[in-house]
């Protein structure tokens, strides 16, 4: 019978292992895609990732419809999902990129075994990753909790696979099994229709994003370790999105770029990545729980809400936090440095968890994932792997001065604060320092 290759967040048809085994099996191949917000431990997708989600479905399905293929569209716990699907199609074979948080590891694996018990051909692939989590150890057989040992170990493994070509040809099946439409699952925003910033900023779909890092390497490569901290330059890649869905795959981007020229700098940025979802296979409840446990004593004060919702809405009164999270807001993206900014502002100067801040960047951010947000937050917080030290507070005026001195970015998000008189930060930048570095003191004795 068919082959179901079932997408993830690999929504791309340009090396895909799992594709490629599919079309080397010689029957008819049906692509499937199941919106899971039902399994236990699932996290469902924020507002700005089902946008991003509805359009990357749909120029998935185009172009496999115009290789002579099919996308199915289901909805529901994933496992119990793909089995039915299976029947419906009698479907012979099933074929995965792997995924690599925790909940994600036993729905797939039990679904493996399932799966096999039932006479169905299984194989999973590694897709979304340079190196697989189990392969990058210390001497002592351990993990890495130190970026710069952890990248040194990765580049002295054997390189990353050349990307597979894109097939020409997948031949669906003479009849597919019953499919929604993308329409039924509402990804979009209906009333308000807040996403008119996102779709004038964006293009999803895997031909846009090779497009993106095509301009890039041969753009922008050059400049990106001297520009890439300004966020009014326009210096770096914009990929982010691009590998949340797997529109582009991180074997793709890593030869390119070696092709393109050096790109030490911007390779270990992949290295990052990398490191963030390494941590998370590791540590699955990244996402709530702090890596360094004496965090857990840390005492946040009871929360203000009008603080957070000064914060998430850009008017702190800080400027360069402002404009970070009206570009957010807008956008669904905002530059990293400023990201570093404004979370460092949240859990330092407004001594707000670092979780309030993931929840509403998981909830705007079009590059949101299990792995990199939750990481970097806890990077900021100081409480995750290589961190920070809690103690180095940015000063987010002196950031401003530093990279964006000419204040285009401030001018272009929140202009307001180029008026005479600025706006009046929401708390003393001094005080509210002092108060954090006493908190610390308790995370320190519990060390
Ligand atoms: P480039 O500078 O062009 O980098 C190339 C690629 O490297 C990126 O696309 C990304 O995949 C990877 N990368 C770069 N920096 C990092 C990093 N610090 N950690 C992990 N990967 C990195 N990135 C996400 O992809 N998803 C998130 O949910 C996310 N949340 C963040 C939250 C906070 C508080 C902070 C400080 C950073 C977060 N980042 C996140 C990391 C980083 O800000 C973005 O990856 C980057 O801004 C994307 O822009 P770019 O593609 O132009 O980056």
């Amino acid at each position: 019978g068919p082959s179901i290759v079932w997408f993830r967040d690999d929504l791309r048809l340009a090396d895909n292992p799992a594709l490629r085994a599919a079309l080397e099996r010689d029957e008819p191949v049906i692509g499937l895609y199941v919106l899971d917000e039902e399994s236990p431990g699932i996290r469902p997708l924020g507002g700005a990732a089902r946008w991003w989600l509805h359009h990357s479905l749909a120029s998935l399905a185009d172009r496999l419809r115009e290789r002579g293929g099919t996308l199915v569209l289901r909805r529901g716990p994933a496992g119990r999902v793909v089995r039915e699907t299976v029947t419906d199609a009698a479907a012979g074979a099933v074929f995965w990129n792997r995924r690599y948080g925790g909940h994600e590891r036993d729905i797939d694996a039990d679904l493996k075994s399932r799966l096999r018990d039932d006479g169905v051909e299984v194989a999973s692939f590694a897709g979304s990753l340079l190196f697989e989590p189990w392969t990058v150890k210390t001497g002592a057989g351990t993990h890495f909790s130190v970026f710069t040992p952890f990248w040194r170990a990765c580049l002295g493994l054997p390189t990353p696979r050349p990307p597979l070509p894109e097939p020409r040809e997948v031949d669906g099946p003479r009849r597919a099994p019953a499919s929604d439409t993308l329409d039924d699952w509402a990804l979009l925003p209906r009333e308000p229709d807040w996403a008119g910033g996102l779709r004038e900023t964006w293009e999803p779909g895997e031909p846009a994003a090779r497009r993106r890092l095509r301009a890039f390497l041969a753009d922008d490569l050059d400049g990106y370790d001297r520009a890439r901290d300004e966020p009014s330059a326009g210096a770096t890649s914009l990929l982010s999105p691009r590998l949340r869905w797997g529109e582009v795959s991180p074997h793709t981007v890593w030869h390119e770029t070696l092709d393109a020229g050096q790109g030490g700098r911007f390779l270990s940025e992949l290295g990052w990545r990398e490191f963030a979802w390494h941590t998370l296979y590791h540590f699955p409840e990244l996402a709530t729980r702090n890596l360094r446990p004496e965090f857990d004593s840390f005492p946040w004060p009871r929360l203000k809400p009008s603080l957070l919702r000064a914060w998430q809405q850009g008017r702190t009164g800080v400027a360069l936090v402002d404009a970070g999270m009206r570009e957010l807001w807008h956008t669904g993206y905002m530059h990293n440095r400023v990201r570093m900014v404004a979370a460092s502002f949240l859990v330092k100067n407004l001594l707000i968890d670092w979780r309030r801040g993931e929840e509403w960047f998981w909830d705007t951010l079009v590059d949101a994932d299990d792995a990199n947000n939750p990481f970097n937050w806890q990077w900021v917080a100081g409480s995750g792997a290589d961190a920070a030290p809690y103690f180095r507070i940015f000063n987010p005026e002196l950031q401003a001065k530093k990279f964006d001195g000419d204040r285009h970015y401030v001018r272009e998000w929140a202009p307001e604060h180029l008026g005479d008189p600025p706006p009046t930060p929401v708390v003393d930048l001094g005080e509210s320092r002092k108060a954090a570095l006493a908190a610390y003191e308790h995370v320190k004795r519990a060390a």
